[in-house]
This record gives C-alpha cells, sequence and structure tokens, in this order.
C-alpha cells in the first residue's frame, strides 16, 4: 500500500510524454500502467508512446541539434552542474520512486541516487575539456588540426534495474558532448526518468534537447526511430538478445552504437584470500539490487580448500537478510522486477539441484503478494548446468569449486559475456596474473562493487561495445575531424 507521502510523490511526477519542451499525451490518450512490485499494485498510469509520438520525439531532437551543439561548452556544463544539485536536493522523493516502481531497498536506492548523479557531476565537469590537436604531418609539408564534433540526435534506451543511474550515463555526456536526444526508458521503470528530466528542464534545459517516450510497444516505436537518415547514434543498454537486434537495424545505415549488455560475472576466491573481505564482497556483488545488476556475480568459483568454509559464511549472512518491500525498515532483499523473473530463478535453481548442486538455504518463491524469491545459496554447482551459463538476474549464489589458477582461468573465461570479473586473493602476483588473464571490460580485485563514474564502464565479447563513464564517456557522443592545412610558412 502506498500511504500519503508516496501518493503525494506519485502525483507529483508528469504523467505525459516529454517532446519538445512540453508535457503531453500520448497519441489517442494511450496509458500504460506503472507497477509497484512489492505489491504488484498500480501506482500511476503514464503516457505509452506510438510510433508518431516517437517520430515526433526525434524531429523535436533534430530541431534543437545546431542550437544546442552550437552553445558554448560552458553553458551545457553549468546545466549540468545546476541538475547535479538539484537531484542532490532531491535525493529523497527520487530514491522512495525507485523504490515504488523497481523494488530496491531504500537504503539501496538512496545509492543509486548518489552514484547515477556522479554522472551528472562528471559530464558537467569534462563537457569543457574536450581537446583537439594540431601538428605538423611528418613529411612538414602540412599541418594537421584534429577536432571534435558532436555525433548529432542520439536514441538511449535504458532498462528497469537502475532506472536514474543508466539514464545519467547516457543523457549526461551526451548533453555536454552537445548532442540532442530521445530517451526511451524501460516500461517497467518510467517515473524516476521522468523525474530526473523535470529536474533537468528545472535547471534550464532549452526545447528539445531532451525528449523522453514510454511505450509499452518498444521494438514498434524503436526501429523507425533508429534507422530515420536523421539518427546519429545509439546508445543501449540492456540484455544482449535485445542489443543483438539493435545492432542489426542500426547496420544499414552504419548507426554510432554504444551496447552496454549482458553479463556473466565469474567471482574468483583462491585459497589465499583475505576470507572476510572475500564474503563481504560476494554479498555486495551478488546481492546488491536484489542480484538484478549486470556486475551481479554469476558464478562463485571458490578453491576447494576454502569452499566449504566460504560457503558456510555467506549462508550464514545469507540467512540474517530481510526480505520486504524496500521502504520497510531493515529490509535488505525486495522483490524481484516481475513474476517472469521469478520463474526464471526458480527454474536455474530446479535445474542446478536436479544436475547435483546442494541447495544450502533458499531455494523457493515467497508466500506473499508480490514478485518475492527467497535468497539462496548453492554449492556444488556441477558443469553444465544452466545457471553457469545464463545471466541469473535474481539473488541466487551459486558456488563452484576448484583446484589451481589454471582451471580458476579457464572456468572464469567459459562464457560469452565478458562485463567484470572478481577475483580475490593476498598475493600480489597471482593478482596481477589474473589481470592480464581474466578476458572481461573491468575487474574488481579484492572488491566486489566496481562501478564508479570516472571510470570506463564496458564489457568484452557478448557484452557489449563501448565504454560509459570515464574520460572515455564523452567520446561515445562526438565524432573525430581531422582537417589538413597547408604548411604556412611554405
Ligand atoms: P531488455 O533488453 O529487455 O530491455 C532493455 C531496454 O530495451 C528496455 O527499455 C526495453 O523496453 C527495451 N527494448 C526491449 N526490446 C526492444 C526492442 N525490440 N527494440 C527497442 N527496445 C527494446 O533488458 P532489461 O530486462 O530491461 O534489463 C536487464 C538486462 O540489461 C540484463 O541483461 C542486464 O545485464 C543488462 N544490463 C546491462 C548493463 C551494462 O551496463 N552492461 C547495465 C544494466 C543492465
Amino acid at each position: 500500500m502506498t500511504d500519503e507521502r508516496e501518493a503525494r510523490l506519485l502525483a507529483s511526477v508528469p504523467d505525459g510524454l516529454f517532446i519538445g519542451g512540453e508535457w503531453r499525451p500520448a497519441e489517442g490518450g494511450r496509458t500504460l500502467a506503472v507497477q509497484d512490485p512489492a505489491t504488484g499494485e498500480v501506482v500511476k498510469e503514464v503516457a505509452d508512446a506510438s510510433v508518431a509520438d516517437g517520430t515526433a520525439a526525434l524531429d523535436a531532437a533534430c530541431a534543437a541539434a545546431d542550437d544546442w551543439a552550437a552553445t558554448p561548452a560552458r553553458e551545457r556544463a553549468e546545466l549540468l552542474r545546476r541538475t547535479f544539485e538539484l537531484v542532490r536536493e532531491r535525493t529523497e522523493d527520487l530514491a522512495l520512486l525507485m523504490t515504488i516502481e523497481m523494488g530496491k531497498p531504500l537504503a539501496e536506492a538512496r545509492g543509486e541516487v548518489a552514484y547515477g548523479n556522479e554522472f551528472v557531476r562528471w559530464f558537467s565537469e569534462q563537457a569543457a575539456h574536450v581537446q583537439g590537436r594540431y601538428g605538423a604531418n611528418p613529411e612538414g609539408t602540412g599541418r594537421m588540426v584534429v577536432t571534435q564534433h558532436p555525433v548529432g540526435p542520439c536514441f538511449l534506451i535504458t532498462p528497469w534495474n537502475f532506472p536514474l543511474a543508466m539514464a545519467t550515463r547516457k543523457i549526461a555526456p551526451a548533453l555536454a558532448a552537445g548532442c540532442t536526444v530521445v530517451v526511451k526508458p524501460a516500461a517497467l521503470t518510467p517515473l524516476t526518468t521522468t523525474f530526473f528530466v523535470q529536474l533537468l528542464v528545472e535547471a534550464g534545459l532549452p526545447a528539445g534537447v531532451v525528449n523522453v517516450v514510454n511505450t509499452s510497444d518498444s521494438g514498434a516505436l524503436s526501429e523507425p526511430i533508429i534507422t530515420d537518415p536523421r539518427l546519429r547514434k545509439l546508445s543501449f543498454t540492456g540484455s544482449t538478445p535485445v542489443g543483438q537486434t539493435l545492432l542489426r537495424q542500426a547496420a544499414d545505415r552504419v548507426l554510432r552504437t554504444s551496447m552496454e549488455l549482458g553479463g556473466n560475472a565469474p567471482f574468483v576466491v583462491f585459497d589465499d584470500a583475505d576470507l572476510d573481505k572475500a564474503v563481504d564482497g560476494a554479498i555486495a556483488a551478488k546481492f546488491r539490487n536484489i542480484g538484478q545488476a549486470c556486475t551481479a556475480a554469476n558464478r562463485f568459483i571458490v578453491h576447494a580448500d576454502v569452499a566449504e568454509e566460504f560457503t558456510r559464511r555467506v549462508t550464514e549472512r545469507v540467512e540474517s537478510f530481510r526480505t520486504g518491500r524496500g521502504t520497510e525498515e531493515g529490509v535488505t532483499i525486495g522483490p524481484l522486477i516481475d513474476d517472469r523473473a521469478v520463474a526464471k530463478a526458480e527454474a536455474l535453481v530446479t535445474d542446478a539441484v536436479e544436475r547435483g548442486a546442494t541447495l544450502r538455504t533458499g531455494g523457493h518463491r515467497l508466500d506473499r503478494p508480490g514478485s518475492f524469491y527467497a535468497a539462496t545459496v548453492l554449492s556444488d554447482v556441477q558443469a553444465g548446468s544452466d545457471i553457469l551459463r545464463e545471466e541469473i538476474f535474481g539473488p541466487v549464489l551459486a558456488i563452484v569449486p576448484f583446484r589451481d589458477e589454471d582451471e580458476a582461468v579457464r572456468l572464469a573465461n567459459d562464457t560469452d559475456f565478458g562485463l567484470v570479473s572478481y577475483v580475490y586473493t593476498e598475493n600480489l602476483a597471482r593478482g596481477q596474473r589474473m589481470i592480464e588473464r581474466l578476458q572481461t571490460g573491468m575487474m574488481g580485485l579484492n572488491v566486489g562493487v566496481v562501478s564508479n563514474a570516472a571510470a570506463p564502464f564496458g564489457g568484452w565479447k557478448l557484452s557489449g561495445l563501448g565504454r560509459e563513464g570515464g574520460a572515455e564517456g564523452i567520446h561515445e557522443y562526438l565524432q573525430t575531424k581531422y582537417t589538413l592545412t597547408p604548411n604556412p610558412f611554405g
């Protein structure tokens, strides 16, 4: 049940699409329902964009593109900085909204507001620091000028699991670079993005620079935008199969793309690890966001000599979790996003147990309204189990023992994904070897959470293309021009 404060907050969030600087209903007045996954209740109806609404949003982004590209970088930076301050002031509201529509515990939602807002601050700082270069060509006959230019109108598609951070990680660098955007949030969690855009407007966002279209039919709305010759860039965060579909659509026009896709992170614990640190890291890497993070540890690869001790300790921690609606005091595990996610966790656990894994705790859905699955630990998971191949996206910790370093590396790399890996060892040389041997775009060495706005976030293999955050993040929205001029001295 939403209480009075929640009702007021929900009522304050616009229910329209944001196109050309105006909130407006969808064509034909269509709406989609937003639910609280902890109760299954509908908390708000918002506009459900049609294909024509999507095109109107792109029209608006194209109309604003030249003026925004010509806006001095300092002004773009200051808009982002003002937004950063506003988000900070509204942390409690944004966090509560996120908990209502997505389910994560309030403390984690506050953490996401801080993390997501760091992208706004970071790219406000980057905006005025885009560098070019000037120099003689090797022959001495000319001067080479290298300049950076905004890529142009962008289409940004975000997932439901980090509704604020995945939006700011795209919107902030695009705006900093001088690009206008159409944002399509996940239909399950449109309210957080809408609220954030309201703060951008309060900070002085010009009309058409950011446009937001929520829709219950992402495929129908997106394809005409992606194949429109005016679009210059697609940035997508979501599952690998959808990313592959969008890459195919983008191919005809050789559209610039960034793809932040699925993960299947190995979490390797050597026998020389500090087990206290490894257990803390494991809990963070697995259960943050109720296990629904692309960076979530998916496979715990633990040296046989410490596997039992590690399993005993993580099980003890998991049994102390409190599950419930994220707004309740002391809750550490909220609901999964929907019943499909519960069914998936259930199927993966059943398959693993049938193939010989031992269920140490959990392993069942909770008998209460909402999409709840008990935090679960499985040990001795056998090769060939689905849970080792698929992204779990739920609160299930699966442990596989190993005997030596080569076997650990082989198991860790035995996946098509390559987003992030975690390694626990107190042996420096071994840690260095693992940096070189693990095939992932990111790695936590004796840490369980790696995300940082100042770092290049992204994956190898089927986990994606491009990087978000860091000095690299703004370059996803810039294109390079090289100009040759004659040697001015003849
Ligand atoms: P999803 O692929 O189902 O949806 C992501 C977004 O794409 C949503 O906005 C959805 O509406 C939209 N979408 C779905 N089908 C589409 C289509 N045919 N055309 C255009 N848009 C379409 O993923 P999800 O369930 O929302 O998110 C979970 C997935 O996202 C996981 O695989 C997770 O690993 C991944 N993820 C990756 C990162 C990263 O940075 N690598 C971060 C967060 C989540």
